[in-house]
C-alpha cells in the first residue's frame, strides 16, 4: 500500500536519523497529496530518501514515527508492537504476577507507540489516545490487544475525550470497545483499589506511582503519615501496610476523597489510623501542626507549558518549604514533580531553595523516577517526567 508523502526541508532529516519519533511542521517542506488527520504518511528528506513513517497530524508535531522501515502498518505491526510490550511487562515480573493485576502495557513513545497509552486493571485494559492516529486505528489495535493479551483483557474501555487535540476534526466518544464489565476492583502489590475509569483521572490510577508507593512501605513503621494530593489514597494503603501509627491523606477533590475513604475500608476495614480531608494543600499545610514525621507531596504537574516554567518552580519551593517547616526532627519527606517540562535539577534545585529557606539539614535518601513499564526511549528523551526525591530532614 502507498501512502501519501511528506517531503523534508534540507537537513531536517537529522533528527529522524538520530530515531527521534517526532516530525515538526516547520521542517516539512511540502506533502504530497492531501493526508487526513491521523492517516499514514511515509516522510522522504528532500533529497527524496524514504526515512520514517507515521501518523499524520494538523499541528506542531505533525507526524509521530511508527517505523523506521519502509512498511505497512497493519494488523501484524500493531500485534507484533503490543506483544513486545507485553513481554517487556512479565519480565519486570508485573504481568503474571499473582499479586500485581495493574500495570502500563504502552507507553507511548516509550514502547515505540507515540500517542498511545494503555493501562490494565485486572482483566479491563483502558486505551486513551493521545494523537489523532491513535484515535483512528482504534479499533484495529483493539484488535491485536485482544488477541495478544487473549482471556486477560477482557474488557476495553476508549478513553480519549479529553486526551485528543482538540484541534483536530474528531468526536472522541467514551466507551467500551470490547465486555462493558462493571467490575473495578484492581489489585497492586498485593492492595485492592477501586479505579474509576469512567470518570477519573486519567486512565483512572496513578499507576506511575507503584514503585515508589512499594518503597515507601519500607519507611513507614511507626509513623505519623501525610499523604498530601493523596487522590484515590495510592500511598495512604501502603504507609498502613507498612505499619505507620496514623495516616492522613488530603485532596481538594471531595470525589478523591469518598475513593481514598473507600479503598482503605478495602484492604483495612474499620482501621482507625486514617483520617482524610478534602481540603487545598496549601491551607491544610498551614493550619496543619508538626505531628508529622512521614510526608507525602505529590502535586499534579504545575506546568505543562514551558512558559510556565518558572512559576511552576516557584510553586515547588513554596510547597516543599512548607514540609519542612512543619515535619518532625528524624521526618522522611516523598517529594515529587510529574510535570514534563520541569527536568531532575530543576527541581533538585526548587527542593534544594526551599530546604535552605528552613536552614535544617536535608539528605538525598533516593532519588525516584517513573517505572519500567513507563519506560524512556532513549532517542526520545522527553519521555521521561516523573521525579523524586526521598530526603531525610533532622
Ligand atoms: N498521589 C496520587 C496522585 C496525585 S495526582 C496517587 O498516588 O495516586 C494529584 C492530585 O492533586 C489530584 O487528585 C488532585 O485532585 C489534587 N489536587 C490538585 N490541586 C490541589 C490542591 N490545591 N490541593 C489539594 N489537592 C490538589
Amino acid at each position: 500500500m502507498a501512502y501519501k508523502k511528506v517531503y523534508l526541508k534540507p537537513g531536517k532529516e537529522e533528527s529522524l536519523k538520530r530515531f527521534h519519533p517526532w516530525v515538526f511542521s516547520g521542517a516539512i517542506h511540502h506533502i504530497e497529496g492531501e493526508p487526513e488527520e491521523g492517516e499514514i504518511v511515509d516522510v522522504y528528506t528532500s533529497k527524496k530518501e524514504f526515512i520514517a513513517c507515521g501518523h499524520f497530524q494538523i499541528g506542531s508535531i505533525a507526524v509521530r514515527v511508527l517505523t523506521f522501515r519502509q512498511k505497512e502498518i497493519d494488523h501484524d505491526f500493531w500485534k507484533h508492537r503490543l506483544e513486545v510490550a507485553y513481554d517487556l511487562r512479565r519480565s519486570l515480573g508485573l504481568a503474571g504476577n499473582p499479586i500485581n493485576n495493574t500495570y502500563r502495557l504502552v507507553h507511548g513513545e516509550g514502547d515505540n507507540l507515540p500517542g498511545l497509552i494503555i493501562d490494565v486493571y485486572d482483566h479491563t485494559a483502558v486505551m486513551q489516545a493521545h494523537s489523532a492516529g491513535m484515535h483512528v486505528y482504534r479499533m484495529e489495535i483493539a484488535e491485536a490487544l485482544s488477541e495478544v493479551m487473549g482471556d486477560v483483557v477482557q474488557n476495553i474501555y476508549y478513553k480519549s475525550e479529553t486526551t485528543l487535540p482538540f484541534k483536530a476534526d474528531l468526536e472522541p466518544e467514551n466507551g467500551f470497545i470490547k465486555g462493558g464489565s462493571p467490575e473495578n476492583i484492581a489489585m497492586e502489590y498485593g492492595l485492592k483499589f477501586h479505579v474509576d475509569w469512567l470518570k477519573g483521572q486519567k486512565t483512572g490510577f496513578f499507576v506511575d506511582q507503584r514503585e515508589n508507593r512499594h518503597l515507601l512501605e519500607r519507611y513507614s513503621k511507626g509513623r505519623n503519615v501525610l499523604n498530601m494530593f493523596c487522590y484515590t489514597g495510592g500511598f495512604s494503603f501502603y504507609a498502613m501496610r507498612g505499619g505507620a501509627n496514623l495516616v492522613h491523606s488530603v485532596d481538594s477533590s471531595a470525589k478523591a476523597i469518598d475513593l481514598t475513604n473507600m479503598n482503605v475500608e478495602l484492604n483495612f476495614p474499620g482501621d482507625s489510623r486514617h483520617q482524610a480531608y478534602a481540603e487545598d494543600a496549601f491551607k491544610y499545610l498551614d493550619r496543619m501542626g508538626d505531628q508529622y514525621d512521614l510526608i507525602i507531596l505529590d502535586p499534579p504537574a504545575f506546568a505543562k507549558h514551558k512558559d510556565a516554567l518558572r512559576n511552576a518552580l516557584r510553586g515547588y519551593t513554596k510547597l516543599n518549604a512548607k514540609a519542612f517547616e512543619k515535619i518532625k526532627p528524624g521526618g522522611i519527606l516523598f517529594t515529587f514533580s510529574c510535570s514534563q517540562v520541569v527536568d531532575k535539577m530543576n527541581f533538585r534545585n526548587a527542593v534544594f531553595t526551599a530546604a535552605a529557606q528552613s536552614g535544617r539539614s536535608v539528605r538525598i535518601l533516593h532519588q525516584l523516577t517513573q517505572p519500567g513499564d513507563h519506560p524512556v526511549n532513549i532517542y526520545h528523551p522527553e519521555g521521561e517526567y516523573l521525579k523524586g526525591l526521598v530526603l531525610y530532614v533532622e
